[in-house]
């Protein structure tokens, strides 16, 4: 038996060795990796992150809806908070763990009568990949209603106060500086279920309207690169709409989605990407920035 393997068991952890990242993603594309690790609360996670830091690197993994993962196999660790999903509610502040599903979030706040996160209805990540990344929709994001995050670093865990947090358009202190989210505080203001559920009604329907939800993808591809400037929209107007390399396309449905019509590999997608760049750059002389998180050779690129 494979010695961290029963550690990382014996800790608390249900632990899969050669997994695909491909089960794991919403692109469904990503090779394999040595372990995946899914700690069955914080104090487990906490003692597998202790574990891998003395014999492998390690990533860790929310719901894997914003992620591009290389389809080589990768020497690595992958830790996936998917089963840390207590939520607690005390009046207006709720305490969530960090692998809670948004929309099970949402649901929580809507049957509580906790207004504010209704945008976040159908965003399929968890709270700590919402919160990496400030997740956003419709004008909103999730940084708003943050007052504090529980992070496990060097070994410590401990809360960080909103001035810490740095959020900003897709942005935190956590794309800056490796920290794992074990928890996050927020509170919402008190409203009528019937209103908070036609408002979740509503975002969602837009959403099955617009989003190409019927096939793999990461979601917007591309960050916003100043607020007048619409990358769907840009993508859109040069013609690329259904634009394909190999088994990735730029969605016919929002030019601003790349989807996955079938096997698509890693390369597929970054050549993808590497060309509306340079014809977004050509046409309209603009850099864009990706929003989706690329994982290659074990590292953020
Ligand atoms: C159909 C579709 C629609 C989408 N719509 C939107 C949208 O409207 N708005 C929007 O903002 N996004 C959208 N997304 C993207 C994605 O769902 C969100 O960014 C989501 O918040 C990512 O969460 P996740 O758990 O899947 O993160 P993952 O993809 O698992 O991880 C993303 C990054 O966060 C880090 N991370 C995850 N959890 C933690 C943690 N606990 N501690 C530290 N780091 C962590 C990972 O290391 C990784 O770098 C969409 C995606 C899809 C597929």
């Amino acid at each position: 038996m494979d010695k961290l393997f029963s550690d990382l068991y014996k800790v608390g952890c249900d632990v899969r060795m050669f997994e695909r990242l491909s089960c794991h993603t919403s692109m469904k594309i990503g090779g394999k990796v040595r372990y995946l690790v899914l700690p069955n609360d914080v104090v487990s996670l906490e003692k597998a992150v202790e574990l891998l830091g003395r014999n492998i690197p390690f990533q860790i993994m929310g719901l894997g809806t914003n992620l591009l993962v290389q389809d080589e196999d990768l020497e690595i660790a992958v830790l996936k908070t998917e089963r840390l999903n207590h939520v607690e509610i005390k009046g207006e502040k709720v305490v969530v763990e960090s692998g809670t599903p948004l929309k099970r979030l949402c649901l929580v706040l809507m049957e509580t009568e906790l207004e504010g996160l209704e945008f976040a209805y159908g965003i399929p990540g968890s709270v700590g990949g919402a919160v990496y990344m400030n997740a956003g929709a419709y004008g909103k994001e999730i940084g708003e209603f943050v007052e504090a995050v529980e992070v496990l670093r060097e070994g410590k865990r401990y809360w960080l106060s909103k001035s810490d947090l740095f959020f900003g358009y897709r942005d935190s202190v956590f794309r800056r500086e490796k920290m794992i989210i074990t928890r996050v505080e927020m509170r919402f203001r008190r409203g009528k279920k019937d209103l908070i559920k036609r408002r979740m009604d509503d975002f969602l329907e837009k959403r099955l309207e617009k989003q190409p939800i019927d096939l793999p993808s990461a979601g917007s591809v591309f960050k916003r690169p100043r607020n007048d400037f619409y990358v769907g929209k840009a993508i859109e107007s040069l013609g690329l709409k259904g634009y394909t390399i190999g088994g990735a396309q730029i969605s016919k449905k929002h030019a601003g989605f790349i989807v996955n019509i079938g096997n698509a590999t890693f390369r597929d997608v970054i050549h993808l990407i590497d060309f509306v760049k340079k014809k977004v750059k050509e046409r309209y002389g603009v850099d864009l920035e990706t929003e989706v998180e690329i994982w290659w050779s074990g590292k953020r690129l």
